[in-house]
This record gives structure tokens, sequence and C-alpha cells, in this order.
């Protein structure tokens, strides 16, 4: 570490080596010795660091702050269960049915669901239920999509070393060692919004396809939204081929409307993923969807077993219900879409004012930002676009109290909290780092 206007950081990342591999909790945390950042508070749209520098945070812990930090409606319920009932049972609860209820009343696609402590295991719930539904093996993925961090799901298009002028696609690779080869064995990847890669597929193994997992707006690849067209396609691919559709949510379910990207489209899976933005910061997750499909969870010979220590504990259905409340009851979404166009709108002037092409791709609740001519259409067209300078760019911004995820691929989020940004300094922060990002 070579930051000497950080020595709380670089203390603590010391520590933290001689305690954490990489110095870090999770691998993403980690930085590089001089950007790691430790962080000491939160409250509204900003977090503090250990050395008490505040930033506007576009981060939001990738996408669960959805009204703001330290939200009182929100813990004001948590504080009243855990004072009042406990945190956990291991029992059933009144609590599990009103917060489904509550999922129902937003998601009209939802008729029966589970709860789940993480999107990852989310998804291993819907993909197991899937399998079990149609005892098929096969699991369709899209590139760019991302699903989280069980073995099956930690095979990635590896655009990063692809070259793009290639005829091949991109290699499939793990996410590291430690990942066994038979856990890609069911895998099939396509690329998103291309009609061919698709009807390849379902014409090759339709037979075997027990679902098609997809992002409707790929939240780990800048936004890139799957055009209406394209999921009408998997709809009706899934529905002639006996195949289920599962739409993860997990970034874009609760912030990009109520009822999530299915709402916005008008198509229906037939099995989803939640988690982030269902709790504000409280670790809970879900998946649900058709009842018949659902019911397969059961403990007879041919059912799919589902369940977990902490699974729909108090604290996160607590959470889950003040803020599904608060999401369903106000206009949170407005405030949040008009905060998100209104920083979209500042950006893009800079960006003009620096002849820096550029396109922002997906809802203004979870913007991504792209340098180049065009939206990109799917992750291989993501390469085409200037990410390098949006690193650059993202470094500065961050550098001047302004924090996102260096790199494109990582939307921007908004939260309630966000109608509060001064978008004067904000402006003159962009344009302070675009002009550095340039310069350098
Ligand atoms: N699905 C999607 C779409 C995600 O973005 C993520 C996490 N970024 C996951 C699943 C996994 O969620 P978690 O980190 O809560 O396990």
């Amino acid at each position: 570490m070579s930051n000497p206007a950080k020595p709380n950081t670089e203390r603590l990342l010391k520590q933290s080596h001689n305690n954490m591999p990489m110095g870090v909790a999770d691998n993403y945390r980690y930085w590089g010795e001089d950007n790691t950042v430790f962080v000491k508070s939160s409250k509204g749209c900003t977090i503090t660091d250990a050395d008490d520098q505040t930033f506007v945070d576009f981060r939001l812990a990738y996408g669960p702050i959805i009204l703001g930090y330290r939200d009182s409606r929100v813990d004001q319920a948590v504080i009243e269960v855990i004072t009042e009932r406990g945190t956990m049972s291991g029992f059933s609860t009144d609590l599990d049915s009103e917060v489904v209820e509550l999922v129902k009343s937003m998601c009209p696609n939802i008729e029966k669901m589970r709860f789940a402590n993480s999107g990852t295991e989310a998804v291993l719930g819907a993909v197991r239920t899937a399998r079990g539904f149609t005892g098929r093996n096969k699991i369709v993925v899209v590139e760019g999509g991302f699903h989280g961090l069980y073995d099956e799901m930690m095979w990635k298009s590896d655009v990063d070393n692809w070259d793009s002028q290639s005829a091949q696609p991109p290699e499939i690779a793990a996410f590291g060692v430690g990942i066994p080869e038979a856990s890609r064995e069911h895998l099939e990847t396509v690329p998103l919004n291309d009609f061919a890669a698709i009807d390849e597929v379902f014409t090759r193994v339709g037979h075997d396809i027990a679902a098609i997992i997809i992002e409707p707006i790929l939240g780990n690849c800048g936004s890139i939204a799957s055009t209406p067209e394209y999921m009408q396609t998997l709809r009706s691919m899934c529905d002639s081929n006996g195949s289920l559709l599962i739409m993860d949510e997990v970034k874009t379910g609760f912030r990009v409307a109520k009822g999530g990207v299915q709402e916005l489209y008008g198509i229906k899976a037939d099995l989803t993923t939640y988690a982030k933005a269902m709790g504000n910061g409280y670790a809970v997750a879900a998946f649900g969807g058709r009842a018949d499909v659902m019911d397969i969870i059961s403990f007879n010979a041919k059912g799919v077993t589902h369940g977990g220590t902490y699974t729909a504990n108090m604290i996160a259905l607590s959470a889950a219900k003040a803020t599904l409340t608060i999401l369903n009851e106000t206009d949170a979404y407005g405030t949040i879409n008009n905060a998100g166009a209104a920083i979209q709108q500042v950006l893009s002037r800079v960006f003009t004012k620096h002849g820096i092409a550029h396109k922002f791709a997906g809802p203004d609740a979870m913007f991504g930002i792209h340098f180049g001519e065009a939206v990109p259409t799917n992750y291989r067209d993501w390469k085409e676009t200037d990410s390098a300078l949006y690193t650059e760019f993202a470094m500065n911004l961050i550098k001047h109290g302004v924090m996102l995820e260096p790199d494109s691929r990582e939307p921007w989020f908004i939260c309630e909290a966000h109608k509060d940004v001064d978008l004067a300094w904000l402006e003159a922060v962009a344009d302070q780092s675009m002009a550095e990002a340039i310069a350098a």
C-alpha cells in the first residue's frame, strides 16, 4: 500500500492479510494493495471509508440497496422482530406466508415460493426444481450472465481472452480451479439475442433441456437487455420442447419494477429467482413460480429436497416484508427512475463535452455505460466497447468521491436516497474524472 492519505485502510489491509486469503472476505473485494476499500459506515446513498472519505455510492453492494443504507423503516421492523420475537427458531412463522403473499401481489407470475439466503442458493433451488419437474438434465445459460458461486454455474464464456475477429466462439472457462470438469457436462451456452444459436441448441438436445436460465437484462454484463422478441422466442421454444424458462431476477427483481423484467416485458417465467433488492441489504432470497412446478418440492420419493437452517429466518423476512411493503405502497420506483434518468443526463452531457461516443443500456434503476457508437447486444459485442477508458474514468470518480465498480460490466445502481444527489457536484466530478482519463 502506498497511499499516505489512507493510513487506517493501510493498517486494516495489512492486518487482514494475516487473517484472510487476499486480505478480504470475498475475492471481488480485493481491488489491489492501493485501492481495496474498508467501509466504516453507510447512510442513504453514501458510504464512508475507514479514513473518513465519504462516497456517493452507485455500487450499492452489487445491488441490494434499493431504498438507501440504514433505512429506518426497514431497520425498525428488524429491531422489533429481534427484540420481541427472536431471530430464528427453525420452525415456521406467520411471516413466511405474509412475505410470499406480498411477493405474489407484486409479481403475478409467482404462485408458490420458497426462501433462500443468497442468490446462489436461490438459483441452485430453482435449477434443481426444474430438473426434478422435467426429469431432464441440461441447462442452457447465456454468455455474460452470472448465476452465483456454485460449481455448475461457475463456468463462463471467456470473452476477455477471446479474439473477436476469430470465427470460433469464446472458450468456456471455469472461475478458477476446484471446479470439477463434470459440473459443466449438462451446460449449454448461447450468446444473448442470437436466435440461430438457441434454435441450434434446441434442435440438437431439446429433448433433454430441463431449463433455460437467463438474466433477462444482463445485470452482470453492463445491463445489456434481451430484446422482447428474443425473450418471447425463448418462451415459445421452452413451451414447444417441454423445457422450463427460469428468469434470474436476483439483480433486476424488485428493482426495475414491482414485477421485475417480467412486468416490463409482459413475459412469464416458469420459475424466478430473487435476492438483493428484496431486503434492502438484509440477506434474503427466494425462488418461485408455477404452483405445479414448485409442488415437486416434497419428501416423497419423486420429490425435490429443499431447506436450510437459516432459511426464512425472522431477520430476513421482517426486512423483506418492510422493504417490499414500501416498494409496493409508495412511489419509490418513480423516485428511483427519475434520479437514474437525471444522473444519466448529467453523465451524457459530460461524455458529449469530451467527444466520447457513449450509450446507456438497461433501465434507469440499473443502467450500464458503454463507450462506443452502439449499445452492445450481447457479451461478445461488449468487447468492442472502450472498457479500458471506462475503468480509467471510474477509478478517477472513486478518487473524487463517487463509488462504483471500475468495470463496465457492472451497472450503476440507483436507490431511493439518490434523489438527494447534488447533480451539479456530480457533473463537475465526472467532468474532471473524464478529463483526467483522457489525459492519462
Ligand atoms: N444471480 C445473479 C443475477 C447475480 O447477479 C448474483 C450475484 N451478483 C447471483 C445470482 C448470486 O447471488 P449471491 O451473491 O447472493 O449468492
